[in-house]
């Protein structure tokens, strides 16, 4: 938790049931986003109740705390993943799972049949095949499933209903309650990464971190909302490195913050974007060019850009995409009255910064003007314009916010 600045707020509260730090590899990420469902890595909780020794065992025991005990299930670890009763699903909205044979059957979301077999991560429904991380087993005569299914298959599937493994148990989540929206500001660039240089030498990297800081000042006053930068000074981190500082932190959401740039003087404009197949070639060039940051790190592996086609080919699917363009366009309408430049839209580009951090929240990135046009440079570096911009911003988070926890506070007074 070194790298990335959570400002006076405290932190680490998802980090327990989420990801972990050093459970992705970088290639793992990539590899499993190229599967219809990420890999979810999830810590092994506490041994004992003993007195919290960081925040994250501090926050893991303040969840499981407020859960109803009805609504928790044993967690066994057998298989050195959290693996609950097929049978004991009924309690969950996915409803129970039977044991038929060789086949651990029931009925999925849409009341569509939902089939797995034991040993094999590989899960049927509706037609399509889904792969967990791990497989389903019998032991004593009962048929045992990874907890994933309910804690990350089963959000993605339907967009309601959130589990997590809190230690021994599978625990009903209400992640609106008690513990504000974490989002995680990348500010672009850094370092000896420049990024776009417009005219006098002004350099995208010191406007996205100072746009950050404006962000997180502005929701300093919304106790619901907390910001977590990726970086708070002028230094250099790798892109994958980036998505794996939000996935560390719990982010709810990520949003990393950049600067156009083109050879004519004459563009400008803003535009956000979320991680799918470009559809333009102008978006193409964008990404090509974020994406060219990976020059500047030094380091073991660099990665593979190729790896991306894969990994957008299989992201239509996954519901990260549609909540992402949903961020992507709150974003762009609260720009739209503070900025001087045209709304270019919601687009859609491969971006390497997005890719490990699109697995697991919504996320985007924002073009918030071209620091290579004269009049917009000067707003994007000036005090006024990175207040205004870093406030537009601020707010369409908490929009967003707001909205996603009605419409969840919806699936839930429907049960
Ligand atoms: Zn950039």
């Amino acid at each position: 938790m070194s790298t990335a600045d959570r400002g006076t707020k405290d932190a680490g509260r998802h980090a327990a049931t989420r990801l972990r730090p050093g459970a992705v590899a970088r290639t793992a990420a990539l590899a499993c986003l190229a599967a219809a469902l990420p890999v979810l890595v999830v810590s092994p909780g506490p041994a004992a109740p003993a007195a919290p020794a960081d925040a994250e065992t501090a926050s893991a025991a303040r969840s499981g705390a407020g859960a109803p005990a009805d609504t928790a299930l044993t967690v066994t670890r057998d298989r050195g993943y959290p693996a609950v009763a097929a049978e004991e699903l009924g309690a969950t909205s996915l409803g129970a799972l039977r044991r038929e044979d060789q086949r651990i059957l029931g009925q999925g979301p849409g009341g569509q049949t939902l089939e797995m077999r034991p040993g094999s991560p590989f899960l049927r429904h509706g037609g399509r095949v889904y792969q967990l991380s791990n497989a389903p087993y019998l032991e004593d005569g009962r048929a045992w499933v990874p907890a994933e299914l309910v804690t990350r298959w089963l959000p993605e599937t339907t967009g309601s209903d959130e589990w997590e493994v809190d230690g021994r148990r599978l625990t009903r989540a209400y992640p609106f309650e008690d513990e504000p929206f974490r989002v995680i500001i990348d500010p672009g660039h850094g370092g000896r990464d420049p990024g776009a240089i417009g005219p006098r030498g002004r350099r995208e990297k010191h406007v996205t971190l100072a746009v950050a800081r404006e962000i997180r000042r502005a929701l300093e006053d919304e106790p619901r909302v907390e910001a977590v930068l990726t970086r708070n000074r002028d230094t250099l981190i790798a892109l994958q490195d980036r998505s794996e500082i939000a996935i560390r932190e719990g982010g709810d959401l990520f949003l990393s913050l950049h600067a156009n740039a083109a050879r004519a003087r004459s563009a400008r404009g803003f535009e956000t974007y979320f991680l799918s197949p470009a559809r333009t070639e102008e978006a193409r060039q964008v990404a090509m060019r974020e994406n060219a940051s990976v020059k500047y790190e030094r380091g073991e592996e660099s990665p593979d850009l190729n790896d991306l086609q894969f990994i957008l080919a299989d992201l239509d699917q996954d519901i990260n995409v549609r909540e992402s363009s949903r961020l992507a366009g709150y974003t762009q309408n609260q720009l739209r009255p503070v900025h001087s430049g045209p709304d270019r839209g919601v687009k859609q580009a491969g971006f390497l910064v997005l890719v490990g951090a699109s697995g697991s929240m919504p996320a985007v990135l924002v073009e918030m003007g071209f620091l290579t046009n004269p009049n917009e440079s000067r707003w994007l570096t000036g005090d006024r314009g990175q207040d205004e911009i870093g406030a537009a911003i601020a707010d369409a988070v908490v929009r967003y916010f707001e909205q996603y926890r009605q419409r969840l506070a919806g699936n839930h007074s429907g049960e």
